[in-house]
Order: structure tokens, then C-alpha cells, then sequence
């Protein structure tokens, strides 16, 4: 009978349009915080950089390499991070929506369970959640492209922000700060930072973690043991958080397994 017909699965299924991510290909999910200037207005960040903010990104990534064994490589900084998927990957057979959403509601989910530990003073206002899209990419120069433009996009913006707030927190207002640094480039951007700090050459002086982000990889740990031969190393592989320039070739000729 017909009606019957109309609740058979393979009838029903037959309308699901299942993209799956080509074949042979590094896939990088990149997830972003939804609405975190607000959220970061609300829980009071930092402004340009709140560390505690950044660590809790951080150890969210680890905890989503740990649970997702063919990441091979992640990046990180402010409200977003890529995660680099392996080029052979069979992971939800390569579907991009089923890949997205658990790695998007994981991160969410371990952001909101240990936000406590990041901000034991802090209570949880808002619930934060992020999107989050899948591209494929056909070489590892290709995924290394991608990232070094992530690391770019981070300095570009954490010069600006930097030198944005120290004009508001010397008393200019948020406008007047915006157009004193329309059109600078990096040479006018430090002449500010210099002069309104009083330290030569500011920028180099910050945090890592704020100027390059944070990359988090899998890496060989080497611990000394005693026994009776006297002390070995012993290794085991554990998931690192490095705040390293991966836009020259350096890191990635020290780190060949990664993306090979
Ligand atoms: P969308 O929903 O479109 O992504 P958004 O408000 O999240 O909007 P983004 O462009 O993603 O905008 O920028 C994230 C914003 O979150 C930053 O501009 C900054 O204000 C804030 N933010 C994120 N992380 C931090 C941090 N660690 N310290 C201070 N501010 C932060
Ligand atoms: P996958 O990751 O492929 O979705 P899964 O383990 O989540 O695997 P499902 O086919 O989605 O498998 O089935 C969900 C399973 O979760 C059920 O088989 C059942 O064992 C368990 N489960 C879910 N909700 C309940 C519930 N309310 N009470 C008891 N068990 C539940
Ligand atoms: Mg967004
Ligand atoms: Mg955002
Ligand atoms: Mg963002
Ligand atoms: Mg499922
Ligand atoms: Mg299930």
C-alpha cells in the first residue's frame, strides 16, 4: 500500500543529501566562538589578550586531540581554532556535518565544563558556542599556507589590539583611539607603543602566546627513570601546547612527522 510505503526508511533516508569531504585530502575544521566580543564583555576579559581565556581554549584543543586521534595538528587564537585532520582520515567517513558538529560540540562542551578551573571567581553568565565549517586541502604546503595566513590574521590583529587599548587605558576614547591608528603601518604602531609605555621595542615584550597563538601537536616526552642499570629515558607521546612561529620552515623541518 502506498502510505505504507511513504514511512519505509530507505524512502525517507532517500532525502538526506550527505556531503562527504574529498578523499586524500587534509581536512581543517576551524571552529569559532559565536558572539565572544559579547561573552568576553560579560565575563570581563582581558582586554586585548586574557590569558586565562586563552588557556582554557588551549586545554579544550588538547582534550579534543586526545578524543579525536586523527588530528594531527591544531592553532589557536582568540575565539577560534583549526584542527588538521590527517589526509586519510576515515573519521565519520569523511561526512563534513557529522565531523563539524562533534568536534564543534565537544569543545563546547569541555569549554563550559572546565570553565571553573579558569575562572574559579568567575560564575558562567552566558552559554558559549561555536560554529564551525570544514575545507579541504590537497597538500601539506597547502595546510602549512593556511596556517602561517591564521598566524598572520593573529599578529596583524593582536598589534592593532594592542596598541588600541593602551590608547583607551591612557585616556583616549575608543574613537579617538580607532582613528589614531587608521592607516599606521607597523613602523607608526610600535613608535605608539613605545612612547606610551616607555619601553623600547614594547611588542617584542609580550607573551608568545598573544603574538604567535598557541599550536598543539602530539610530541615525544622523554622522562629519566632509575632502575637498575642505573637511569634511561623513557618516552611516551603526550599532546604539547607550543606558542612557536609556524609560518617559517623551521618548525615544521623540526616536526616533520606531523604532517607527513
Ligand atoms: P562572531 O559570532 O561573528 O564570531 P565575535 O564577537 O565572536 O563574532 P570575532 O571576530 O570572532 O567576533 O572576535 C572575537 C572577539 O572575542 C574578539 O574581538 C575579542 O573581543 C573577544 N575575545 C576572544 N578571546 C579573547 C581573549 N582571550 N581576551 C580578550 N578578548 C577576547
Ligand atoms: P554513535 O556515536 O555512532 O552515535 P552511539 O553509541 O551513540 O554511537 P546510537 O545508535 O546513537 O549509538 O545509540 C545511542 C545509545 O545510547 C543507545 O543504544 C543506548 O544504549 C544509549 N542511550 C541513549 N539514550 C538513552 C537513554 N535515555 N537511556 C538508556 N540508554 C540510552
Ligand atoms: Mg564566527
Ligand atoms: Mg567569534
Ligand atoms: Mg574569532
Ligand atoms: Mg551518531
Ligand atoms: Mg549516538
Amino acid at each position: 500500500c502506498e502510505d505504507l510505503n511513504k514511512t519505509r526508511p530507505e524512502y525517507v533516508k532517500s532525502f538526506q543529501y550527505e556531503s562527504r569531504l574529498m578523499l586524500s585530502t587534509w581536512i581543517v575544521v576551524r571552529i569559532d566562538g559565536c558572539h565572544f566580543h559579547r561573552f568576553s564583555d560579560i565575563h570581563e576579559f582581558e582586554k586585548p589578550n586574557d590569558a586565562q581565556a586563552l588557556n582554557l581554549m588551549n586545554a579544550c584543543a588538547v582534550a579534543v586531540l586526545e578524543e579525536f586521534r586523527d588530528v594531527v595538528f591544531a592553532y589557536g587564537v582568540s575565539d577560534e581554532y583549526s584542527f588538521v585532520l590527517k589526509k586519510d582520515s576515515q573519521l565519520y567517513q569523511r561526512c563534513a556535518s557529522e565531523i563539524v558538529s562533534s568536534v564543534v560540540s565537544f569543545f563546547s562542551s569541555t569549554y563550559t565544563m572546565r570553565w571553573n578551573e579558569f575562572f574559579p571567581q568567575k560564575e558562567m553568565k552566558r552559554l558559549p558556542y561555536f560554529d564551525g565549517r570544514a575545507v579541504c586541502y590537497p597538500s601539506s604546503e597547502i595546510v602549512k599556507d593556511y596556517l602561517a595566513w591564521r598566524q598572520v590574521d593573529c599578529h596583524i590583529n593582536n598589534q592593532y589590539n594592542t596598541c588600541f587599548w593602551l590608547l583607551v587605558k591612557s585616556g583616549k576614547s575608543k574613537s579617538d583611539a580607532q582613528s589614531d591608528l587608521k592607516g599606521t603601518q607597523t613602523p607608526e604602531k610600535n613608535e605608539i607603543l613605545d612612547r606610551l609605555t616607555g619601553i623600547l621595542n614594547y611588542y617584542d615584550t609580550l607573551p608568545p602566546m598573544f603574538c604567535l597563538g598557541s599550536s598543539v601537536f602530539w610530541d615525544k616526552e622523554t622522562k629519566m627513570v632509575d632502575n637498575e642499570e642505573g637511569a634511561t629515558g623513557k618516552s611516551r607521546k603526550i599532546v604539547v601546547v607550543g606558542h612557536c612561529n609556524i609560518i617559517e620552515t623551521g618548525f615544521w623541518e623540526a616536526h616533520p612527522q606531523i604532517l607527513d
